[in-house]
């Protein structure tokens, strides 16, 4: 499912990744681990498309990370470390409208939140009652991890994916981590 032969970034004289090469099959869930400035995040960043290698090269769902950088980005969904949200709206809205930009029926994408909120034991209602500038650290991190799951990409990074949950939320993580890999992803 991920294929990374000696991928390397450099940030002018600094090396922050150097010649990464591993396989990573479907179904399994792999974590890197490594101390604040390893390339974790570097790494992740190049795997996802958000940055350009310096070197090397990386076939994740069958795509070439080079030259089929759109297909690449239609099969993986992404959890970054921070950001990633629209403050002026509700959960509800913000998911619909990442729904609506991977061109997912409404009613679908209404299924799909339902399915994942129920791993945070959280209700739709939830999602509805106010605007993310108004969210918890922990909820807004709930809804940026539904929305990287709405169109059901066959390969997910999670960037310091439990940064922000209390001990529930990471226990409900844990689950649809799992679940995820069951189904083969
Ligand atoms: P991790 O996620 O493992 O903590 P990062 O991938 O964020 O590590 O960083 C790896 C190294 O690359 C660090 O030394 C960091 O300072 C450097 N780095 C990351 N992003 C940039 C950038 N945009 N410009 C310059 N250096 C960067
Ligand atoms: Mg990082």
């Amino acid at each position: 499912m991920i294929t990374v032969r000696e991928l390397t970034k450099h940030y002018g004289s600094q090396v922050a990744v150097d010649a990464l090469t591993l396989d990573i099959p479907a179904g399994q869930i792999v974590g890197l681990l490594g101390p604040n400035g390893a390339g974790k995040s570097t790494t992740l960043k190049m795997l996802t498309g958000m940055i350009t290698p310096t070197s090397g090269t990386a076939v994740i769902a069958g795509y070439d990370l080079r030259s089929e950088a759109l297909e690449v980005k239609r099969h993986v969904g992404f959890v970054p470390e921070s950001g990633a949200l629209y403050e002026a709206l509700t959960g509800m809205e913000f998911l619909e409208m990442v729904a609506a930009l991977y061109g997912i029926p409404a009613g679908a994408a209404r299924e799909r939140i339902a399915e994942f909120l129920a791993f945070f034991d959280l209700g739709m209602a939830t999602l509805t009652d106010k605007l993310l500038a108004a969210y918890s650290k922990g909820m807004r991190r709930k809804v940026v991890i539904i929305a990287a799951l709405l169109h059901n990409p066959p390969v997910i990074f999670f960037d310091e994916p439990l940064d922000g949950l209390d001990a529930n939320a990471a226990v409900g993580f844990k689950a649809l981590i799992q679940s995820l890999a069951r189904s083969g992803r």
